[in-house]
């Protein structure tokens, strides 16, 4: 299996807490030709694999008019001779969707719609600088379902200054009423994460706790899906399965241990498409296998670790770490249980040998 990733890093204003490069401005055209020569310079790099899942994500990539974002999936798809993705994602703001858009992004073959919407309480809305209120996301939301999209996306923000659990708990039903098939949920990082960490693990405990009742299985540290609708391109990430990731700042890896990126900068990246390369160790290989299994709930199976691998395992701190509570092994499989994942970079750096005793 393989990916393509494609980076718009355009916004049409700075959202107050995004660290995310994405600029202010709409010369998208210029842009839109240098991705597409940058497929035909790197379509070998899958070697062969075709893509079965493509994602738009930005930035803004609902901004672009629907036909450039044509151009970039018809590219794709001459490029690798595939037809239909299984999994076409376009992110979008609600403040982009109109009935016109949404047909279009149908049309241009999106199977599946990622929203961003964060909070649906007006005045954090507002605070955030967001360009939407919550009615207009819900509206939105009721527009991309009636365009037929039967494979929907919402993300949300927890743990930032202000956020009580009354209003987050509001949050949490809106998303959970309008029944989308997935929901992504990140914390706050940064100068508006709140800093009383307890108040965030509560928030996330409600979460869990909402969700699961609702009927969302959580499968990865911040997604959760009805069944059957993890996302596919995302789950191929902590899989470490290819993906070719094409834009300004995007990052492509080729399944073993070649990592490569280009330059953030949009202007450099039309003019030269600057960027590097880095070829993981064997230390490095083991601690992403490790760093990325361990954020999705299925784990680890240590069956999949060669056996130079297996001896680099720091047993000692896998069984303390399994005594605590924090890690659950099983048969061949490791994992961190579902209470415990709040806290995962933690247990996950514990693995990593600068932590050995
Ligand atoms: S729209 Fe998204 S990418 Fe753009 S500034 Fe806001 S959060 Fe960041």
């Amino acid at each position: 299996m393989a990916g393509v990733y494609v980076h718009f890093p355009f916004c049409a204003a700075k959202c107050i807490y995004c660290d995310f490069y994405a600029r202010v401005r709409r010369d998208w055209t210029p842009y839109v030709e240098a991705l597409i020569g940058e497929l035909a310079e790197r379509k070998e790099f899958l070697q062969g694999v075709p893509p079965t899942t493509l994602y738009f994500g930005g930035g803004t990539p609902s901004l672009l008019p629907p036909e450039l974002l044509k151009r970039v999936a018809d590219a794709v798809r001459t490029t690798f001779g595939v037809e239909e993705f299984e999994e076409f994602t376009i992110e979008v703001n609600p403040d982009d969707v109109t009935p016109e858009r949404a047909a279009a992004w149908r049309a241009v073959g999106a199977t599946r719609i990622s929203m961003g919407v964060q909070s649906f309480d007006d005045a954090h809305l507002r605070w955030m600088r967001r360009r939407h209120t919550a009615a207009q996301a819900a509206a939105a939301f009721a527009t991309l379902r009636a365009a037929g999209f039967d494979n929907l996306s919402l993300d949300l923000i927890f743990g930032f200054t202000g956020l009580t659990d009354e209003t987050w708990a509001a949050s949490i039903a809106a998303a959970i009423a309008l029944r989308p098939e997935h929901i992504s949920c990140y914390q706050m990082t940064g100068r508006y994460a709140a800093p009383d960490e307890e108040s965030c693990r509560r928030q996330y405990r409600m979460l869990q706790d909402r969700l699961r009742i609702a009927g969302y299985g959580q499968y990865e540290i911040s997604n959760y899906a009805l069944p059957g609708r993890e996302s596919r391109h995302n789950s191929a990430y902590w899989a470490r399965e290819p993906y070719l990731g094409l834009g300004a700042g995007a990052h492509s890896f080729d399944g073993d241990r070649l990592r490569q990126w280009n330059t953030p900068d949009i202007d450099t990246y039309v003019a030269s498409r600057q960027g590097g390369e880095e070829w993981l160790s064997d230390q490095e290989v083991l601690e992403e296998k490790l760093m990325l299994a361990l954020r999705t709930v299925r784990g680890l199976d240590l069956s999949t670790l060669t056996d130079d691998e297996l001896c680099r395992l720091n047993k000692t701190t896998l069984e303390e770490l399994s005594r605590a509570g924090k890690l659950i092994l099983e048969k061949a499989v490791i994992r961190i249980p579902e209470e415990e994942l709040f806290v995962s970079d933690w247990i996950v750096s514990r693995l990593f040998p600068e932590y050995r005793a």
